[in-house]
């Protein structure tokens, strides 16, 4: 097969200056061990430890997702922040370790129990001040927020990480509510790699059901005027959005 001049094959990837490494589980694993758990603090540690024994820890966000987070938080310098689908609490403490110490996160989720399984934890990491879980479905609160006004253009971060086929109403009430210049991150876009899987193809039933808001999220944040877009291939995708305008 032929090879271009840094031994790639020509006919793995298509697009000019198409630079993606990540080509096994091993090197996934690589980045694990190298970069993500020799840093990662002792209480995601704990977190991600406790939350691997739950049965529905197929919905936690990822150890290097988590270190992303942590990172971009720090980088944005952002200290009012909002998350949509707590779970256990994963990216809820990435976000908490990253914010100053009066920071505040606004955490919504319709299941209050699994956020007290990594409660004790984030407590004990002493983070738990700066965050303000209310449970419940996020949308009607968001239009709670829309209406009293108070919060319009308030957030420097907000990530969305629940129900995806609520991603679009989500999206058109966040974008008043983050501030021009900050950040909303739509988690799983890239949704199992599903959303360039042929639509006969074999896939879990959630994974088939959720697909087409998936998409239809994707094509209309490309289109969106509103906001710069970034997709990066972490953890199941994520794409940041910045608030232009
Ligand atoms: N960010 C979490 C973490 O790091 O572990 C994972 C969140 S999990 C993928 C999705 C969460 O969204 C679930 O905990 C679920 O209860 C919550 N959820 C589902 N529908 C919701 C809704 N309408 N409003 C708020 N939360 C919702
Ligand atoms: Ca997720």
């Amino acid at each position: 097969m032929a090879t271009n001049g840094e031994g790639e094959q020509n006919l793995r990837h298509q697009e000019v200056g198409h630079k993606s490494l990540l080509q096994s589980d091993a090197l996934y694993q690589y980045i694990l061990e190298t970069s993500v758990y020799p840093r990662e603090p002792e209480a995601m540690k704990e977190l991600r430890e406790v939350t691997a024994k739950h049965p529905w820890n197929i919905m936690t966000t990822s150890a290097d997702e988590g270190q992303f987070l942590n990172m971009l938080l720090k980088l944005i310098n952002a200290k009012n922040t909002m998350e949509i689908g707590v779970y256990t609490g994963y990216s809820l403490l990435a976000t908490a370790l990253a914010l100053p110490d009066d920071g505040k996160i606004l955490a919504m989720d319709i299941n209050r129990d699994n956020f007290e399984i990594g409660l004790p934890i984030i407590e004990k990491a002493g983070v738990a001040h700066k965050i303000d879980f209310r449970e419940g479905p996020a949308l009607p609160a968001l239009d709670k927020m829309i209406e009293d006004g108070k919060h319009h253009g308030s957030f420097d971060f907000i990530f969305v990480d629940a129900d995806k086929d609520n991603y679009i109403n989500y999206h058109k009430r966040l974008i008043d509510l983050v501030k021009v210049g900050g950040l909303i991150g739509y988690d799983n876009t890239l949704w199992n790699g599903s959303v360039v899987a042929p639509p006969d193809a074999p896939m879990r039933k959630y994974v088939r059901y959720y697909r087409d808001f998936v998409l239809e999220l994707n094509k209309a944040l490309a289109a969106d005027p509103r906001i710069e877009i970034c997709m990066l291939p972490v953890g199941d995708g994520i794409t940041l959005c910045r608030r232009v305008c």
